[in-house]
């Protein structure tokens, strides 16, 4: 029976961290928090957010903007926030409306300030393998990863979903520590190939949205199993990977709720400090 990555109980550890560091800054460091419209999703993340930023001594402003809100006053309102010496990291709650382009919105956001790591200029310096931030959620699962004490070296590590936020991001970070990386994404399970990938993971991270989307069946014994995705059925939070089945195989399984979704949130606030740190 695999042993449980619980995030919350990696993220309290790495919590006290951050704590001390926010204590040894000069400065209450600043976040601001932008929520256009009332996606449900965001407004649980945001609270979530400013729970474990009073916690930490950092300041959560949040501030709500009507959904109807066009794309260049969403950007104003973000450069406005860049000139603001007071706020040291900014953060979009996603999803926007689908009239605002978010990869706009993303490069509106000063790199010094973009705490969730988002603009080409931070991705660029992931890809130098120099970033000061790393995006949340990609640097949520290597921490879990990193918790088992596994090495990645050599490793083969088979990523589902090639998002910006998290497969892209994590292909980078598991390249430096030269594990061997496959990414699986739509066109993997139209050619009827996600299956063979997923068999040969000694660690699987996925991270795509679909429940029982990998059949426990496919989980490599002993494997590393990271399921990212978040799905409601019946009323339950479910992740990507059928669990009680991948369980019995895997060495090590997040629960979903409760394995990357804790930890994210702290990654953020770790981004926060660095920003600021950097203003400094
Ligand atoms: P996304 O942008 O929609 O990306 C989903 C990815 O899965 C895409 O690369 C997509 O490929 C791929 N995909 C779709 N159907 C597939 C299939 N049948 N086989 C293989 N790949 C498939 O989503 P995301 O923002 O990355 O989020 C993914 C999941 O993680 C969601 O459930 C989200 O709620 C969850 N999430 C959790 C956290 C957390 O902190 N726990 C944070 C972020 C996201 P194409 O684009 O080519 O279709």
């Amino acid at each position: 029976m695999a042993k449980l990555l619980e995030g919350s109980i990696l993220a309290e550890k790495i919590r006290e961290g951050i704590k001390l560091q926010v204590a040894s800054l000069k400065i209450k460091p600043v976040l601001c928090s932008i929520l256009v419209g009332d996606d449900p999703s965001a407004v649980a993340y945001v609270k979530s957010q400013a729970k474990t930023a009073e916690g930490l001594g950092i300041i959560y402003k949040l501030h709500q903007l009507d959904r109807n809100i066009s794309e260049g006053a969403l950007i104003d309102f973000i450069l406005n926030l860049n000139a603001d010496k007071t706020v040291n990291g900014i953060i979009v709650q996603m999803p926007l409306p689908v009239a605002i382009d978010y990869k706009l919105v993303s490069e509106a956001i000063s790199p010094l300030k973009d705490v969730e790591s988002m603009h080409p200029v931070n991705m660029g310096k992931m890809l130098f393998g120099r970033a000061n931030m790393v995006v949340c959620t990609a640097s949520a699962v290597m921490e879990l990863i990193n918790s088992t004490g596994v090495d990645l070296y050599g490793k083969e590590v088979v990523v589902v979903g090639h998002s910006e936020i998290v497969g892209k991001p994590l292909m980078l970070l598991l390249l430096e520590k030269f594990a061997t990386v496959t990414v699986c994404h739509i066109g993997t399970s139209k050619a009827g190939k996600l299956q063979e990938h997923v068999r040969r993971a000694q660690v699987l991270i996925v991270a795509v949205g679909k429940a029982g989307l990998i059949k426990g069946e496919w989980i490599k014994e002993g494997a590393i199993v990271i399921d990212v995705g978040i799905n409601r059925v019946n009323g339950l939070i479910v992740g990507d990977v059928e669990f009680e089945v991948a369980q019995k195989r895997a060495a090590y399984i997040t629960p979903v709720p409760g394995g990357v979704g804790p930890l994210t949130v702290t990654m953020l606030m770790r981004n926060l400090v660095k920003a600021a740190k950097a203003q400094q």
